[in-house]
């Protein structure tokens, strides 16, 4: 049995990013950039105010107040590109250009008009420099501002405006098939009669594939019928990148999907990783080179195996620069047990406590299948494998879910 890291690595080996592509700029949102971003221009790109008042030469105001001549007006758009001479000012706004021979820009707080508009007093004197954002002290013309690999985030969507990045090369979204299989299911929409249950699997998985940045198409319930299972990973294999099925991976009669993933002549990279929960995981590859991430049943081991390995593969498939969850560290609130051989990935909540110190609280997930309780989950709290108990007040690793 491999453990959950060298599964992650296998995964990673054999994710090949998908093709190019460019899309508008509103809609990078959430896209990993696939070309280093740089900046075309200064930023910024003129001396600029940072405050609506005067420009001044600091030395002029040092016995202030002292009226100066107004000589013109600098208004963001449209500045006034006359040399500003000793003795008088320029009304400015903020983000304006501060015109040549000014030094300082004084707030207009600090400031009187006089006679009409004509002059200006200006009432304490400026250090030389305040109020004004030096040409590229921000940002010069040339710098990479960010990296491919990186994922494009709200605040990075003004930087690309502002380089004047209109498209965005990316890498095109996976196309995510998923299948649920199990005699027990009926859609969601049917009412279960005995010995059913709805099938909620596909809607996680689809909901978190769709987070992961996918295209997600839910397939018919397939049952525990091996020759529907087989059509319907066949019938997705033509238009997708990746297929996902749950269920039908353990020991019992009617675990189908590795019997049929090897009718397919599917190659099979591992089924069972050292996890709890989780252990039966198969992650394989059609003839034609469409990834298979076959998950268990249990709704809570669902969760846990999509967002440690078909995640991991689905942003691999867009270029992520670091694919995996990021992890931290955190306080225990409640004990925890571990596993012998396998190590834990138990569903909790993640908070910061009023000491500002994150803290982690395992749910009260009563075996794999308390999806309701997991539903509550904002990460996962890490146990090595041979760590029997883990009290309150230990320091654990986390991974916060993607939400
Ligand atoms: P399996 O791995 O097929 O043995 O399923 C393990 C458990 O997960 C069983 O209790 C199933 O009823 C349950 N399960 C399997 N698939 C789903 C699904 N799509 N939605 C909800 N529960 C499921
Ligand atoms: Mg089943």
């Amino acid at each position: 049995m491999i453990t959950v890291d060298e599964a992650i690595l296998t995964i990673k080996e054999q994710t090949k990013p998908l093709s190019l592509e460019f899309v508008d700029l509103e809609n990078a949102l959430g896209r990993f950039l696939a070309e280093d971003v740089v900046a075309d221009s200064d930023l910024p790109p003129f001396d600029r105010s940072q405050m609506d008042g005067y420009a001044v030469r600091a030395a002029d105001t040092q016995d202030a107040p002292v009226q100066l001549y107004i000589a013109g007006e600098s208004v963001a758009g449209a500045g006034w590109h006359n040399e500003m001479l000793t003795g008088q000012a320029v009304r400015i706004m903020t983000g304006a250009p501060v015109p040549k021979g000014a030094d300082a820009v004084q707030q207009v707080e600090l400031t009187r008009e006089l006679d009409g508009g004509s002059t200006v007093e200006i009432q304490r004197s400026p250090d030389l420099g305040k109020s004004i954002v030096r040409r590229a002290s921000e940002i010069r013309a040339g710098e990479t501002v960010l990296q491919s690999g990186e994922q494009i985030n709200a605040s990075m969507m003004a930087v690309l405006a502002a380089f004047g990045y209109a498209q965005v090369s990316v890498r095109r979204k996976p196309r995510v098939a998923v299948i649920a299989t199990g005699g027990e299911l009926v859609s969601v929409s049917q009412k279960p009669g005995t010995d059913q249950i709805r099938d909620s699997n596909n809607y996680s998985i689809g909901a978190y594939a769709t987070l992961a940045g996918a295209i997600v198409k839910l397939m018919p319930l397939t049952g525990d019928s091996p020759t529907l299972l087989k059509r319907q990973i066949s019938a997705a294999s033509k238009n997708s990148d990746v297929i996902i099925t749950s269920g039908g991976v353990s020991m019992g009669r009617f675990d189908f999907t590795k019997t049929v993933l090897n009718e397919l002549d599917a190659k099979i990279f591992f089924e069972r990783v050292a996890l709890r929960p989780g252990k039966p995981i198969v992650f394989a590859q059609l003839p034609n080179g469409v990834l298979l991430f076959g998950l268990p049943g249990n709704p809570v081991s669902v969760s846990v195996t999509f967002n440690l390995f078909a995640r991991t593969s689905l942003w691999a498939m867009q270029g992520a620069h670091e694919s995996a969850l990021a992890e931290e560290w955190a306080i225990l609130e409640r004990t925890v047990k571990g596993s012998v051989d396998r190590e834990s990935y138990l569903p909790g909540r993640i908070r910061t406590g009023e000491a500002g110190h994150m803290l982690a609280k395992a749910l009260n997930w009563g075996g794999s299948s308390d999806f309701v309780a997991f539903a509550r989950a904002n990460g996962l709290i890490k146990v090595p494998p041979g760590v029997a108990r883990l009290e309150i007040g230990s320091t654990v690793r986390v991974l916060r879910l993607p939400s």
